[in-house]
């Protein structure tokens, strides 16, 4: 079988699937063709990870590609991430410092059933004229210098081949063209996960039956709508409802603290997690009997030297980058590298200049990797301090919504002469995130071991709901250009106020902003949160001691 395309696809995954519907939209006589191993459809709620999403991968997904309805009416609406700090031997939920919101985000986010999720938008592709093949095996990839690249494949035991003018990876793990042109690159950050789904819904809301813990939290507000994050020094342990009525739990921790050995099957998992979290190990021994599945991973962190390239192949999803899977932005990453091939794979298709733009791509998706990754490198061992973390996550919704977030939400993402333009602003943002992050690791040496308790409700601090509203702001070139400007500031401000209240010495590099524009004290209840001094709950319990 000899088959002849504009753009084939090797992998038929989350990355796979939804780059075809974008470049369909976008170049819509090209001929797509995606190449899938799996049998579809695909089983529902045991199949992949990469459940949570955030609000690039929410407006990327229910926006750029059209599919709010399937998102809305099939899948289920996310609270919000949420944390829980350690608490002595963490078996009391709500003595643990809670950081999340009781309200949705002005932007939605979802929680995505991968199984139903990847059926959708494989049916979307059929029914848009892609040739989506299951069943169907990539054997050999062969790349040439002029773009006439060549894939073999197996189809019910026969062979077949197919030549096409663009390659593009996103085989997930299995990185034909990383491994093939000997792109790999080895990470720094050592990291392991384990996970499992249980067909049955595992409500933190029942883990304590205090009518002042669960006020706030009814119906569509419960808290089991969050992705909620079980927080512990080196390790975190997440929690994700599914449509399908499944509950996805998973344990991460970075080597250094816990091995992977400790927890790589269903029965260490459970004794892991009787050590480090024990609510949450008695919820899961409740419920194996409705255990679907177990996976664990070594060193999940994945780099390549090159995503793009002007000889006409990229790689997109996991076949590239991944740096960890903390404030799910895996899909995030998705919706950036197909937003470059797409451009560049349109420009081509059309007699444009692309092999610049792969160039510049190339450079500016590896800047926002790394620039995203200091907020976890060398970060897990904070992730038990109730002091520091709760300013940590704040601080780095914040960039995310500054930045990466804005620029793609912004429809900016693709536009070479932005970047240009903000090039110094974007590299006094990055210095000014490496100061931070560095500050915390410091800030978290003077305070380790500091209980707090008490709930940080996030959508009650006006600065956090405002710049996540922002998002969705319609901007011409000036506005953009000027709430970037604004955005610096307000960073710059925070990082000076997080710091000044930290009380540790440290000489801060960049300079506070009185424009009106900027919000002054914006973290004000937070501080008193982990100090102890606004919460009912540390109070009453104070004066009780007294
Ligand atoms: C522990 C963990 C938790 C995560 N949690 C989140 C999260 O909450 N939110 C989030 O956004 N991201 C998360 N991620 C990241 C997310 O899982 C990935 O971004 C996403 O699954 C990558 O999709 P992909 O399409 O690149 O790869 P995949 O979904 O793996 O797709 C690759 C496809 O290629 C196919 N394939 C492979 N070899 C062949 C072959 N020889 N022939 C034909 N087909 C082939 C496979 O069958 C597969 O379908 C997490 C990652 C990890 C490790």
């Amino acid at each position: 079988m000899n088959k002849k395309s504009d753009v084939t696809i090797l992998g038929g995954g989350l990355a796979g699937l939804s780059l075809a519907l974008q470049l369909r939209q976008s170049s819509p006589a090209a001929s797509i063709t995606v190449l899938e191993k799996r049998a579809h459809p695909v089983p529902e709620a045991a199949h992949k990870v990469g459940e949570s999403t955030v609000e690039v991968a929410a407006h990327y997904f229910g926006n750029v590609l059209g599919l709010k309805d399937h998102i809305q009416q099939q899948q289920l609406p996310k609270l919000g991430l949420r944390f829980f700090f350690p608490a002595g031997d963490n078996s009391r939920i709500q003595d643990r410092l809670e950081l999340g919101g009781k309200r949705y985000a002005p932007v939605p986010s979802y929680q995505l059933d991968r199984g139903r999720f990847e059926n959708h938008l494989a049916d979307e592709c059929l029914s848009n004229g892609i040739d989506f093949c299951h069943q169907t095996k990539i054997e050999k990839v062969e790349i040439t210098k002029s773009g006439d690249h060549c894939v073999k494949f197996s189809q019910n035991q026969l062979p077949g081949q197919i030549n096409s003018k663009w390659i593009v990876d996103a085989s997930g793990r299995r990185a034909f063209l990383k491994r093939q042109l000997g792109l790999s690159k080895t990470s720094p950050h050592v990291c392991n996960a384990a996970w499992f789904r249980f067909s049955k819904q595992i409500k933190i809301d029942d883990w304590c039956n205090d009518a002042r813990w669960s006020a706030g939290h009814d119906g569509k507000t419960a808290r089991w709508y969050s992705t909620n994050h079980l927080m512990g020094r080196g390790y975190w342990v997440w929690m994700i409802p599914l449509s399908s009525g499944s509950t996805s739990m998973g344990i991460v921790a970075a080597e250094e603290f816990h091995s992977i050995s400790d927890f790589n099957s269903m029965g260490k998992a459970v004794d892991w997690l009787e050590r480090f979290e024990p609510q949450c190990a008695d919820a899961v021994k409740s419920h194996l009997d409705h255990v679907q599945d177990f996976r664990a991973i070594k060193n999940y962190s994945v780099e390549s030297k090159q995503v793009f390239s002007k000889q006409r192949w990229g790689i997109t999803g996991e076949a590239g980058f991944f740096h960890d899977p903390f404030y799910s932005p895996g899909s995030d990453f998705i919706a950036f590298s197909n937003s470059f091939l797409t451009d560049l794979i349109r420009r081509d298709l059309n007699g444009k200049g692309f092999r610049i733009r792969a160039i510049a791509y190339d450079k500016i998706y590896k800047k926002f990797f790394y620039g995203t990754s200091t907020a976890y490198l060398d970060q897990y061992q904070i992730f038990g301090n109730p002091t520091v973390m709760p300013v940590k996550i704040l601080w780095d919704y914040l960039v995310y919504w500054s930045i990466t977030g804005f620029i793609f939400m912004q429809g900016q993402m693709c536009h070479q002469r932005m970047y240009l333009r903000n090039m110094t602003k974007l590299s006094r943002l990055g210095k000014m995130n490496h100061f931070m992050q560095d500050f915390f690791r410091q800030w978290h040496r003077a305070t380790e071991g500091i209980p707090a308790s008490g709930c940080i409700d996030i959508s009650q601090i006006p600065l956090i709901r405002e710049m996540n509203q922002r998002l969705l702001d319609d901007m011409n070139h000036g506005q953009f250009a000027n709430r970037f400007g604004d955005n610096l500031l307000q960073l710059e401000t925070l990082g000076n106020e997080i710091v000044a209240n930290s009380g540790i010495d440290v000489q801060v590099p960049f300079q506070q902003s009185a424009k009106p524009s900027v919000r002054q004290n914006a973290f004000e209840t937070i501080f008193a949160s982990v100090n102890g001094t606004n919460d009912p709950v540390t109070e009453e319990r104070d004066a009780a001691l007294i």
